[in-house]
């Protein structure tokens, strides 16, 4: 997280002071550093520049309309997963014809959509979902470009809750069973073969698994290209990200992570060119971790020092509704304070204030002695945070902030708590 560190003793997001951008936009905070996500992007692209590629950002990562314009202006296209990602993206002003539509569970309405807006391909699930594509294209008398999403049934060796590429999930068709599936859809008359697509799975921090997948479906591949005139493979999203001392003390994080488990964009690419390049296809890809999830952090104030007997609970304003990583998939989020401490560290659990026992952000983890009113920054929140906050508890979605240098912008404004039941009436015979 080059863009993330202390000046003197106060953490900054490149040239904003974090502490006074909590003072003026309130807590809990999101924080993006628009550096990171553009070194990110172009990274990828760079190291990837041997074979004719398209990076689209997974959209579900992070779809704050300041960051999909950014990465729109790079030239990225987008991976979406429903009809509202779709115009999450037009409203930023993305390119549908960049746009991949991913996702077991299109509607008719979806896909009537994203045919209407000209979408570059539907990345398709099951043969049902084939069909119904076929359909509605007929109706708009369209032709549909569509991908298989193929299951190549191997182990990314990541949590189970973010693990897509085995046999064992919902996602894809079987790899046996491709060629049967494209011959079959050769002959639905409003379908285009236009690729074939797969994503084995999220926060791989080892290349061996996407490296083994390549090499295991390339000769289909050739295949489905020879036969059916693809253009395009897919090789998914999934690069793993540091989570762990993810913070840069004047060095860059892949510095301080040395060691540590995570893929480098040149490793990546050095493990899958010699067999991609071979292929003549474009090559998609899908990140949405590898962009977002080191580019942001969540800001939370301290509200209570509470301890027990074995106990020091830090009780913050930020909760499970707010970054819900640590509950749903025993994420680790490094915990700083933005205003470094001294002292010595005592083992603390941070909370929040949602009445679960599952709303954690960390449990027994050696942190400085905080006090009431101090600021604590989670980590590596970019990917996976605001997207998946709710209203649990009756608690407003957080404020979301983009810096840019010594600039920053609010991107999102704090919700108004009547706003969360604004969509509510009281049934009739109740007023
Ligand atoms: C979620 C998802 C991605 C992005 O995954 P990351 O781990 O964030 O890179 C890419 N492709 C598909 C189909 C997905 O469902």
């Amino acid at each position: 997280m080059h863009d993330f560190h202390y000046q003197g003793s106060q953490l900054h997001v490149e040239g904003m002071s974090v502490a006074a951008l909590a003072r003026k936009y309130g807590t809990p905070l999101y924080i993006y550093s628009q550096a990171t996500l553009t070194r990110r992007h172009r990274e990828l692209n760079q190291a990837m520049a041997p074979v004719e590629h398209l990076v689209c950002f997974a959209v579900k990562s992070n779809s704050n309309q300041s960051v999909l314009r950014l990465l729109a202006g790079l030239g990225s296209g987008f991976d979406i997963v429903s009809g509202g990602e779709l115009q999450r993206v037009l409203a930023a002003g993305g390119d549908p014809r960049r746009c991949v539509f991913a996702g077991v569970g299109k509607t008719e309405a979806e896909i009537q959509f994203a045919l209407q807006q000209g979408v570059y391909s539907f990345n398709v699930e099951s043969e049902p979902e084939l069909q119904r594509i076929n359909a509605v294209a007929r109706r708009l008398k369209k032709i549909a470009p569509v991908a298989v999403r193929l299951n190549p049934n191997v182990d990314a060796r990541t949590h189970a809750k973010i693990t897509t590429g085995t046999y064992e999930n919902k996602f894809g068709v079987a790899f046996e069973e491709i060629p049967g599936v494209y011959g079959r859809a050769a002959r639905l008359p409003h379908l285009r073969l236009r690729g074939v697509q797969m994503h084995i799975g999220s926060q791989l921090t080892e290349v061996a698994p996407f490296a083994q997948a390549v090499k295991k479906v390339a000769p289909l591949v050739a295949q489905l290209q020879a036969r059916h005139g693809i253009e395009f493979f897919s090789i998914g999203g999934g690069i793993g990200i540091v989570y762990r001392d993810a913070l840069a003390s004047g060095q860059p994080a892949w510095w301080r992570g040395a060691g540590k488990k995570f893929i480098t964009p040149q490793q990546y690419a050095a493990a899958l060119l010699p067999a991609l390049r071979s292929l003549g296809v474009k090559i998609l890809m899908e990140p949405g971790r590898y962009i977002s999830g080191n580019a942001g952090i969540l800001v939370t104030r301290v509200e209570y020092v509470k301890r027990t007997g074995h106990k020091n609970f830090v009780i913050v304003d930020g909760a499970m509704n707010d970054l819900i990583r640590p509950a749903f998939y025993d994420a680790y989020h490094e915990i700083v304070p933005v205003t470094k401490l001294g002292g010595a560290r005592i083992a603390s659990d941070v909370v929040g204030p949602v009445c679960e026992s599952g709303d954690y952000f960390c449990q027994d983890r050696p942190l400085p002695r905080v006090r009431e009113g101090d600021y604590l920054a989670l980590l590596s929140a970019g990917a996976y945070g605001f997207v998946m906050a709710s209203n649990y508890n009756t608690r407003a979605l957080a404020a979301e902030v983009m810096v840019h240098g010594r600039k920053a912008a609010l991107v999102r404004a704090r919700q108004p708590i009547p706003a969360i039941w604004s969509g509510e009436t009281v049934a009739p015979w109740l007023k």
